[in-house]
């Protein structure tokens, strides 16, 4: 049986009391172990003073992306091995915004996934496809070249723990969501790819998330179908108020 878990993706939002307060709030609610597992991604410069307050709690902590390189001359970038001594057990990579926005291409998702999980950190790796990609019935393959690229150079062994992130490009951040079918059907696509690239154990152990303009009011109904093992929350984080709506949400799954 998968463990539902409700993730935040702070994204470059909060000023450092915001960051405190939101990561305080939360603890306030969710901070006991309970039927759900809860991640927040603060930026980078908020990680240690973030991991302060949750540490000890239910309340777990991942970093945005990170560099896939040892420590050394890579100016403005952060490395795995800081991210887990900021506190970090797990990073998000292959975000659609560091696709777009920051050059992020399969190839080095790829790396940066072999690397984290070399430096014993747990991934959650996004995959997703434009509006034109979707219009052109582009879906599936997109999200097959986009996860067996991320897991090239994963074995079944350093798959074990691995999330992925099902997130249309199109519906994130622009309060367009994908209908439950079609969040159902893409994760069902991801799940068959990771049975025949490793095994049936590993695709049933996978935990898959949807994200894309997941709110309170939607988040049961995507939560409640088979293959949509949690959430993946941008905006909808950024509020103690709603993120943990989300989370009550899902323990009813
Ligand atoms: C995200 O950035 O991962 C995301 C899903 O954002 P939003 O919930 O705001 O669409």
């Amino acid at each position: 049986m998968r463990r539902v878990l409700v993730a935040g993706n702070w994204k470059m939002n909060t000023g450092r009391e915001q960051a405190l307060e939101l990561a305080s709030g939360l603890v306030e609610q969710c901070g006991e172990p309970g039927t759900v597992d809860v991640m927040i991604a603060p930026p980078f410069v908020w990680l240690e003073a973030v991991a302060a307050v949750v540490g000890g709690t239910a309340v777990q902590l991942a970093a945005q992306n990170a560099w896939c390189e040892a420590p050394g001359a890579f100016t403005g970038e952060v490395a795995l091995e800081m991210v887990a001594e900021a506190g970090c057990d797990t990073v998000i990579l292959g975000h659609s915004e560091r696709r777009q926005l920051f050059g992020d291409t399969d190839e080095l998702v790829g790396r940066k996934v072999a690397a984290a999980r070399l430096a014993g950190l747990g991934v959650i790796l996004c995959v997703g496809e434009t509006r034109e990609q979707r219009e052109s019935d582009e879906t599936d393959a997109v999200l097959t070249r986009q996860l067996l690229a991320g897991l090239e150079a994963i074995d079944g062994e350093m798959a074990a723990g691995l999330v992925v992130a099902y997130e249309p490009v199109w519906a994130i951040g622009t309060g367009l969501v994908a209908t439950t079918d079609q969040a159902e059907s893409a994760h069902a696509h991801l799940r068959k790819e990771l049975a025949l690239r490793y095994n049936s154990d590993v695709a049933d152990a996978t935990r898959i998330l949807y994200g894309g303009s997941v709110k309170p009011d939607n988040a049961a109904d995507l939560m409640g179908r088979p293959n949509v093992d949690g959430a993946l929350v941008g905006g909808a984080s950024l509020s103690v108020e709603s993120f943990v709506a989300i989370i009550k949400a899902a323990t009813g799954v």
